[in-house]
């Protein structure tokens, strides 16, 4: 794999951009590998790549029934943030976040990772209580957020109405070092990297069967053919349920679509992340100057990648009170994405009932964040079969009742 440089750029411009090889390979399944990874989201692919650099193991293919992030890994609003309240998800988010600093040069692709900051607005006395006490939770936990006054908000985001009538501005939790990133190149660069060690990531293969043998995997069927391996990771977010009971066991998960939806685009007007969870709505701008604008979840499940109009209404006039200037702008585009839930909004990474079989999963409307640590854990997990990371994330914590309560946390009508 030739590296990306100010050299190669150059090269290539003088050349007539003749020279560029493909970011990644597209081979054909080989019968077996040591690892099969169902799913090329972005936890799919970290995972593998993490497989290879943390590990050696490279005898490994991640199979996609799409496109390469096709899935929620392409349709998320791309906040990244670690201000959580238990210490196990403060830990995994912020390895996660520290990871995302210097992923562009990791991995030799710019995923555009912008630290511009992100606050979640307290709009009612209760909110106030609970977000400094994750100020204080975070500060023992090494995560550097702060609960800052109406006034601090209004000088970091001037468009934001701190004195609407029903939900005023009292403060927030702010996190200077949170932001977005590209969410299509997070998925491309750990593609691409993965490919350069060899590895095989394939697209358009649907797994529609596991097979194991005396409660071990064996390997899957795909619409490509049948392929042995070793060892199975399935990180499928909102199908995890179907693949699960392909291997004949269940998951305390629901699937729901959540939406998101663009603003036309418009100058520079909002250099932070806002994110107002008591009227149900997260707002920043891209590059291209639309605002990205997510909801909440749909209040019903299923499994549709579409927006629905209602949604969008609800959303905007959520939003109208804190964001009056929004109410001049049209709405772009609309979409959804199937987002798996668990009942404490805590991910799964874990062992399976089936040897062999390890699950990524849960990580519901917020995994975009944790796409590296939840790669890091996993790989670990998978090829040493423990992870300080993922212990308290394991499936026996719904049978012990040692739940990771994250649900005011993982924010917004969620
Ligand atoms: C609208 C929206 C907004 C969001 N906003 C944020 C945000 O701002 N910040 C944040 O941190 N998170 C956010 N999220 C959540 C985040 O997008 C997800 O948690 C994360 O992308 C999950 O990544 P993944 O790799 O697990 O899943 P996915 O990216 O969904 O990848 C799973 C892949 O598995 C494939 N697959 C499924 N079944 C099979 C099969 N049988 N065989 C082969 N392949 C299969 C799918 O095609 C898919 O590509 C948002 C999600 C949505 C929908």
């Amino acid at each position: 794999m030739k590296r990306y440089s100010a050299l190669s750029i150059l090269r290539e411009a003088l050349r007539g951009h003749t020279g560029w090889e493909r970011a990644w390979a597209s081979p054909e399944p080989s019968s077996k590998y040591d690892v099969v990874i169902v799913g090329a989201g972005g936890h799919g692919l970290a995972a593998a790549y993490y497989l290879g650099t943390n590990f050696g193991i490279t005898n490994v293919a991640v199979l996609e029934k799409g496109w390469l992030g096709g899935g929620n890994t392409g349709r998320n609003t791309t906040i990244i943030r670690s201000n959580y309240l238990q210490d196990a998800s403060a830990a995994i988010y912020e390895k996660s976040r520290s990871l995302y600093e210097t992923l562009s040069q990791e991995l030799n692709f710019n995923v555009m990772f912008s630290p511009r900051g992100v606050m979640m607005l307290a709009q009612t006395h209760h909110e106030v209580r609970g977000y400094q006490r994750t100020a204080q939770a975070n500060a023992l936990q090494g995560v550097e957020t702060e609960f800052i006054g109406p006034e601090r908000v209004k000088r970091l985001c001037p468009i934001i109405s701190i004195s609407g009538p029903r939900y005023p501005v009292l403060g927030a939790l702010w996190q200077p070092r949170g932001g977005t990133a590209r969410h299509d190149a997070v998925a491309w660069g750990y593609a691409r990297a993965c490919s350069g060690m060899g590895m095989h990531v394939i697209e358009n293969c649907e797994v529609n069967g596991i097979r194991t043998e005396g409660g071990k995997v064996l390997g899957v069927t795909t619409t490509r053919g049948n392929i042995d391996c070793t060892k199975l990771g399935i990180v499928v977010a909102g199908h995890s349920g179907h693949l699960a009971a392909m291997a004949g066991f269940r998951l305390p998960i629901e699937s729901v679509a959540l939406q998101a939806l663009v603003s036309e685009p418009v100058k520079p007007c909002l250099d932070v992340v806002v994110m107002a969870n008591t009227v149900h709505g997260y707002i920043s701008q891209s590059d291209k100057g639309e605002l990205v604008i997510g909801g909440g979840a749909d209040g019903f499940n299923n499994f549709t990648q579409r927006g629905s109009f209602h949604h969008v209404e609800e959303t905007v006039r959520a939003l109208v009170e804190t964001f009056p200037i929004i109410s001049r702008l049209k709405m772009l585009r609309q979409w959804g994405g199937i987002v798996d839930m668990t009942g404490d909004r805590s991910p799964i990474i874990s062992k399976t009932p089936v040897e062999g079989c390890f699950i990524n999963c849960g990580w519901g409307t917020g995994g975009f964040k944790a796409i590296p640590g939840s790669g890091w854990a996993m790989a670990e997990l998978m090829a040493k079969g423990e992870s300080p990371l993922a212990n308290e994330f394991g499936l026996r914590r719904f049978r012990e009742g040692r739940f990771v309560d994250e649900s005011v946390a993982a924010g917004v009508a969620h």
